[in-house]
């Protein structure tokens, strides 16, 4: 068994069902067991600002998956969540699941890079991560309550709370 850490963005077609749906979907999962789920958030776009707001999470999961299955079936709750893959990057979408951290394990594959290459410095990564793992030392060694210092919230709220 592993311990993995996964987060969850949406911003299209009702993201509070989107993501509803992509937890029941994970708690399928096979030889898999959902652990943790943080709080919603709210966290502005990063790149294209003219988009709607993302709802993010974190998720804990324990699993005895291989990583790159993992990925398979993540990618295929994307799809059934409507997600269609578009050539910008950061464009909004309906759903989106990456693999932040999976065990100790690092990886550095064409489709597969782990940790993922941006959780140090994305709010709406770190913030949801430290909520259900407070006391977790990322893979640079630093523990996430002092990476938090380096990262400012960037209007991250929570989801319910529209005006802030
Ligand atoms: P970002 O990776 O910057 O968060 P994104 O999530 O929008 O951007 P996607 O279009 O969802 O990017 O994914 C692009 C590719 O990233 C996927 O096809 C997948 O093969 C690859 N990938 C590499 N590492 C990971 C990972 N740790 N978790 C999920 N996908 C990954
Ligand atoms: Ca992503
Ligand atoms: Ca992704």
């Amino acid at each position: 068994m592993e311990r993995v850490w996964l987060s969850i963005g949406s911003n299209l077609s009702n993201p509070l069902q989107k993501v509803n749906n992509a937890i029941k979907a994970l708690k399928d999962l096979p030889k898999t067991r959902l652990v943790a789920c943080s709080s919603y958030y709210r966290s502005r776009p990063l790149g294209l600002k003219n988009q709607p707001d993302f709802l993010n999470a974190v998720v804990a999961l324990d699993t005895n998956l291989a990583p790159g299955t993992l990925l398979i079936y993540i990618q295929k709750i994307e799809l059934c969540q409507g997600r269609i893959r578009t050539k910008n990057r950061f464009g909004p979408r309906t759903l989106d699941l990456d693999i932040l951290l999976f065990g100790k394990k690092i990886i550095i594959e064409n489709h597969l890079v782990i940790p993922h290459y941006d959780m140090y410095r994305r709010e709406f990564v770190l913030y949801p991560l430290s909520e259900i793992a407070p006391d977790l030392k990322l893979p640079n060694g630093v523990l996430i309550s002092n990476q938090l210092q380096q990262v400012p919230f960037n209007g991250l709220t929570c989801w319910g709370k529209k005006d802030v």
